[in-house]
Order: structure tokens, then sequence, then C-alpha cells
């Protein structure tokens, strides 16, 4: 059963079941890129909160740790 827009994204798989990108939010300095969920995954696996994702990420801008993983409104295309 496909997934509403109303389903909450807590976990990396559900952004896969949703297919929905992700943003990542650099909290010091404002930097974003948007990131397929699986690019996550592959660091701790797709059952970790985008909360716990965002804990392993550093700012490839100004390197700092405080990173933040929202769901993207845009679709990938599945191949991921
Ligand atoms: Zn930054």
């Amino acid at each position: 059963m496909p997934r509403g827009p109303s389903q909450p994204i807590v976990y990396l798989v559900d952004a896969l079941e949703a297919r929905r990108m992700l943003w990542l939010f650099c909290m010091a300095c404002g930097h974003s890129h948007r990131t397929h969920p699986h690019t996550l995954a592959r660091r701790g696996g797709g059952l970790q909160t985008l909360e716990q994702a965002a804990g392993k990420c550093r700012c490839r801008r100004c390197g700092s740790r405080d990173a933040m993983v929202f769901p993207s409104r845009m679709n990938f295309d599945g191949r991921g």
C-alpha cells in the first residue's frame, strides 16, 4: 500500500519507501544540499532516524557536525 503524503518520515527506510529525497541542512553555516536516503543509509543502515543519520554527517563547507535532515518534497527516480 503506498504511503500518503501525510505519512511521517521518521526513519531512512520511510524516506526510501516514500521515494523522497532528503535535505541535509547545516545548523552552523546554513549550507544545505539534497541527498538520496540511500546515501545516508550506507552509513549505519536504514533503520536509523533522520536525526541519527544527521549526526553522522559533516558539513562540506564548514566541517560542523551540527546537521539536520529533513524530507524533501522531491521524489527520486527509484533506482537508488
Ligand atoms: Zn556548515
